[in-house]
């Protein structure tokens, strides 16, 4: 074990004190992680992807944890269990080891996979997305031992490969170890504070139906000037569905969309209203000169915690340049919901169908398929471990947490809820503008430090008897 390994001495430390003394060993081990051009999605990266495996394997077995590299239909799934505690929380640490691709290539000022560390920054892919997260945990385990010679909880790690191409394999592997894998709490890091400094615990994800829809209107396209004025048209037609399902004031209008929808409470409004949500920056980062959503929500609400419905794609007819006289015989849109609890992703799918089916202008036939369901994930605000993560992040912090929603998925942390039994709890270290998928991926070296520190604290903090806690927010 790394606490034998790094001697008696250090007993008599802190924490903070260990991590001020190891800090550029612990840069330079994560360095070495991110080196190892671990993309998921490209079939010529298939070994560094297992080395990737490997490394974060061993990693653990260093720290005494029975560690093991599962083999899936695709990448490989890490497992690592702590030593058994009877009677302790269960907590397992859930991060992904690969990464998302590098291009364009000409967009980094220096090898994505060689890495630069500066006194601030660490750059490489993977620095904040997912690597530098996830061994921040794995270095706050190191520090816990280092310093009080064991650990607080029954303690697992899950850290998979497949994250950047959609976690294929996880759900069925998580289903098929469940009885292993049973936790009280999964801790993600997998995410942004609201902004450097502010310690974030984001309680709320959004969910997802996504949906092809396929309107026909005629055998063949038609001639308009033999046809027109005397055949449905499939583009009309998909205009008007697609026009139909948002009213002026942004209230999407499929009968029942907002039954199940649970209500913002009047603390959690407030809550929202207080966090510091810079809404030009929001507005210069997106490009966008206006702000339009459903009336009655503020920016923030609209975007964490209200559902909506939006156009992704459209296609059909003539496309190319010039005109041609054509009369399409179909058309197809990509429709997509973001979903919040407690909205059935399959509920909401078959209502949206309903909805476009009956609405079908005379003579033509719509067909609604289903391409991706996600439930909304939630962890509940009184949860002894929302207490536990608010007393880490304020110690290490030294200010409160700000309670944040997200409005994207992850639909593993739905899965972890259902399959598992576990409360989430999405605890970021890094930042919105670390450019995770993007050109000159980068990490705070703060943040990261930061990062062993809470993690160390969380698991102090989630082992201390879970009556009587405080609640936020
Ligand atoms: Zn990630």
């Amino acid at each position: 074990m790394a606490a034998a390994a790094t001697s008696g001495s250090l007993r008599a430390m802190t924490v903070d004190q260990y991590v001020v003394a190891q800090r550029d060993r612990l840069l330079e081990e994560l360095l070495a992680y991110l080196r190892i051009p671990s993309v998921s999605t490209d079939p010529g990266h298939a070994t560094d992807v297992r080395a990737a495996a490997e490394f974060s394997a061993a990693a653990l077995a260093r720290l005494g944890f029975d560690a093991q590299i599962h083999d899936t239909p695709g990448h490989p799934v890490v497992v690592a269990h702590g030593p058994a505690l009877p009677g302790a929380p269960r907590v397992l640490i859930y991060g992904h080891y690969d990464v998302q691709p590098v291009e364009p290539l000409e967009l980094w000022d220096a090898d994505p996979f060689e890495p630069t560390l500066s006194d601030t920054t660490i750059t490489a892919r993977g620095a904040s997305d997912d690597k530098g997260q996830i061994y921040a945990h794995v270095k706050g385990v190191e520090a816990l031992l280092a310093v009080h010679g064991a650990l607080p909880v029954n303690l697992t790690f899950v850290i998979e490969g497949e994250e950047e191409i959609g976690s294929p394999n996880l759900s069925a592997f998580v289903a098929e170890h469940a009885e292993r894998l049973a936790a009280d709490v999964v801790v993600i890091s997998d995410g942004a504070m609201v902004a450097p400094g502010i310690p974030t615990i984001t309680y709320g994800l959004r969910g997802l139906t996504y949906v092809t829809v396929r309107v026909r209107a005629a055998g063949r396209d038609l001639h308009s000037g033999a046809y027109g004025g005397g055949v449905p048209n499939a583009l009309d037609a998909l205009a008007r569905l697609l026009a139909g399902l948002k009213d002026e004031h942004g209230r999407v209008q499929v009968p029942g969309f907002y039954d199940d929808v649970s209500a913002l409470s009047d603390a959690e409004r407030a809550a929202m209203a207080r966090v510091p949500f810079d809404e030009a920056a929001f507005r210069a980062d997106a490009g966008v000169s206006a702000t339009p959503g459903e009336a009655g929500y503020s920016l923030v609400e609209r975007i964490w915690a209200r559902p909506t419905l939006d156009v992704n794609g459209l296609s059909g007819g003539f496309q190319g340049e010039g005109a041609k006289t054509v009369i399409a015989a179909e058309a197809m849109a990509k429709v997509s919901c973001r979903l919040v609890p407690d909205q059935d992703p399959q509920d909401v799918f078959a209502k949206l169908r309903a909805h476009l089916q009956a609405s079908a202008t005379e003579g033509v036939s719509v067909e609604v398929r289903a391409e991706g369901l996600a439930p909304a994930a939630m962890t509940p605000l009184d949860a002894p471990s929302v207490a536990a993560a608010r007393a880490a992040l304020l110690q290490v912090w030294g200010r409160e947490p700000v309670f944040a929603r997200s409005g994207g998925s992850i639909p593993i942390v739905a899965e972890f809820q259902r399959l598992l039994g576990a409360e989430p709890l999405l605890i970021g270290f890094g930042q919105e503008d670390d450019r995770a998928h993007a050109p000159n991926e980068r990490f705070a070296v703060h943040d990261y430090l930061q990062g062993v520190r809470v993690s160390a604290a969380l698991l102090q903090a989630l082992a201390r008897p879970r009556a009587g806690a405080p609640q936020g927010p």
